[in-house]
């Protein structure tokens, strides 16, 4: 006899009818001998209609209101679906989160599970009963009894969180699609469900806007080792697998802050080639990495910085055996792009044949501003520069000079007291996965350029440090090639994506510390898309990036940033052209017919009661 943990969303149970089948399915599986845990979301679109009332009243209603009226979405629910389950003859009893005992940190709207008490849970499976627990909330402590949330779909992570304490045999969560699909089917149609995708996928998928699954539910999978599945609440398909590493034994004890960072990872062989002032227009990334993987030379890092006037600045990683002809093929795309717009003689290639790329891994750092802004600092304290930066959900990445890999690799593992291992190589594609998983669209987020900061150590450090100080997530990060020199000082550009929400906030702080940082301006852009491509498959297969850019090209849209990670490739576009870049995309790495076709009023949750 097993435990399982089953998740059932808003959609799920929005309805009487659908509450009574919910209990339907949680009976059946009790029937087949395991013990339950359900987990269950305000009904339908409760939440929303509750943040309505508030703001009715209030246009800055306080955190600690808003949870104590949140929360009481999920306490209608967890009765009702109790009080279903009974009507059938199953014993159940439904729990708030501080009945449970899952206490969280003391903050409201946004809270992490620090612990789960699984006492009164177990005695009353024991006895029989499914114990039905409301998601999304928690208490701050014993003591405080302060009604917390943990966030806006916060009731995947709460169900996860449980599947770990509780060492269920699985995770289920039941939602409105049949699963994970190759992207959201509201906006593409043609989404396809995926069998499977691996937690650092879907980690990096959840946190561009995929919405199915809470990105913090997708860390303590990966962290607990947590089966997982995404299943539809109206049929009996298998789903999606969300597939965690082995499972690793670990204390529950600071459950969602005490694991940041897994290891530090570094590689020695890079070498960096940038293009300068090349014209900022359609096809000219697709061209260049076009060319490159047409030699069938891989890339590691892209990034393209912000335009500055109409020309724009692009680099990258190579292996450095892939050097010469790398360098080859960006000196022979020079002249032709002098048709494109470009000055005669203003673009120019810029080669560092001596870096290296440290990195911090792990799954624990999102909406954790302060992680990335640790690794700055103690780069800084160390006195090394860092030359480009690359952040992903699990990973943020700095390039260094070669010199400084082990002063780097050494501080950074005193920092976060944990150990380091050379970056894995990519020994060509593995021939089962797919070189992109998923594509994604995040609509909600904003650019901030800080113009011509001092470029010495310890500036991103401080820019990071300050936002962190602020609670202020930051996405994208990259910081120009170009150098700049005023009064006699070497400047660049830095360039960031945070939600749009932020942007604001960020902005007037960081123009507070102008003086004390020394740059010039702090410019906002709010009508910004970023477009993904992600898969594990992407790695040792050169070309992945090239296409993204080409099915852009091809549809006009011009890219404002580039940034990449292992399994990422990500584009800033213009807000306006979003959906068409996610459309482009998805057509461009035939994702249409990568898995099992999901009949459309499925796809849209259009489902029958
Ligand atoms: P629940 O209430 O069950 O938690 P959500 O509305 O939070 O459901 O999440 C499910 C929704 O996520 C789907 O209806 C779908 O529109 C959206 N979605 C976005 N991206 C994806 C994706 N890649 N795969 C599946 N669903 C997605
Ligand atoms: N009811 C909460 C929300 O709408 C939590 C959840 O559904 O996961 O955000
Ligand atoms: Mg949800």
């Amino acid at each position: 006899m097993g435990l399982i943990v089953q998740k059932y969303g808003g959609t799920s149970v929005g309805t009487v009818e659908r509450i009574q089948a919910v209990a339907q399915r949680v009976q059946a599986t009790v029937n087949q001998g395991h013990g339950v845990v359900v987990v269950v979301s305000a009904m339908g679109k409760t939440t929303d209609g509750l943040v309505q009332l508030a703001h009715e009243i209030t246009a800055n209603p306080s955190r600690r209101e808003m949870d104590m009226l949140l929360a009481t979405g999920e306490q209608v629910s967890i009765a009702l679906v109790s009080m279903a389950l009974q009507e059938l003859g199953q014993p159940a009893i439904s729990m708030t989160g501080a009945q449970v005992g899952i206490i969280t940190e003391a903050i409201h709207s946004r809270a992490r599970i620090l612990q789960i008490a699984t006492d009164r849970i177990e005695r009353h499976l024991k006895d029989g009963k499914v114990v039905v627990i409301a998601g999304f909330q928690g208490i701050s402590s014993i003591e405080d009894l302060e009604i917390t949330t943990l966030g806006r779909g916060g009731s995947d992570t709460s169900a996860v969180a449980l599947a770990a304490a509780l060492q269920a045999d699985c995770c289920e969560i039941y939602t409105d699609v049949p699963g994970i699909l190759t992207t959201d089917p509201r906006l593409v149609p043609e989404a396809q469900l995926m069998a499977e995708i691996t937690c650092d996928e879907m980690l990096e998928l959840a946190s561009l806007g995929a919405k199915v699954l809470h990105p913090r539910a997708v860390e303590i999978a990966r962290n607990y080792g947590v089966m997982l599945v995404v299943r539809s609440s109206w049929t009996d398909d298998p789903g999606t697998r969300v597939l965690a590493p082995a499972y690793q034994p670990r204390r529950i004890e600071g459950l969602e802050i005490v694991h940041p960072v897994d290891c530090v990872e570094y590689d020695r062989d890079q070498a960096r080639i940038a293009l300068l002032r090349v014209p900022d227009q359609p096809g000219v990334a697709a061209r260049l990495f076009g060319e490159i993987a047409s030699q069938d030379l891989d890339v590691d890092l892209i990034i393209q910085s912000i335009h500055e006037g109409n020309t724009n600045d692009i680099a990258f990683t190579v292996v450095q055996a892939s050097l010469l002809r790398a360098e080859a093929v960006a000196e022979a795309l020079i002249p032709t792009l002098a048709g494109e717009g470009a000055r005669e003689g203003a673009c120019e290639v810029m080669i560092d044949r001596a870096i290296a790329k440290v990195s911090i891994a792990g799954a624990g750092m999102i909406g954790r501003p302060g992680i990335a802004a640790q690794m700055f600092s103690t780069l800084a304290a160390a006195g090394i520069n860092i030359q480009m930066i690359s952040t992903s959900e699990v990973k943020v990445s700095c390039v260094v000079a070669a010199d400084d890999c082990d002063r780097a690799v050494e501080a950074l593992c005193q920092a976060f007291e944990v150990g380091s291992q050379p970056a894995a190589k990519a020994i060509g594609p593995v021939s089962d996965v797919p070189p992109v998983r998923g594509v994604a669209l995040d609509l909600n987020q904003a650019q901030l350029a800080i113009r011509s900061i001092p470029d010495r150590p310890g500036m991103a450090a401080k820019v990071f440090q300050l936002l962190a100080a602020h609670q202020i997530s930051v996405d994208m990060i990259i910081q120009s090639q170009r150098c700049r020199v005023i009064d006699g000082v070497t400047t660049r550009d830095i360039a960031f994506t945070v939600a749009e929400g932020d942007a604001r906030q960020a902005q007037a702080c960081l123009q507070a510390a102008a003086g004390e940082l020394g740059f010039r301006e702090v410019v906002v852009n709010t009508a910004i898309a970023k477009v993904s491509a992600v898969g594990a498959g992407m790695v040792g297969r050169p070309g992945v990036a090239a296409c993204m850019f080409r099915a852009l090209a091809a549809e006009q849209i011009n890219i404002q940033m580039i940034t990449t990670s292992e399994i990422k490739v990500s584009c800033v576009v213009a807000q306006a052209e979003g959906v068409r870049a996610l459309q482009a995309i998805h057509r461009a790495f035939k994702l249409e017919a990568a898995g099992t076709r999901v009949a459309r009023e499925a796809a849209i949750g259009a489902s029958p009661g």
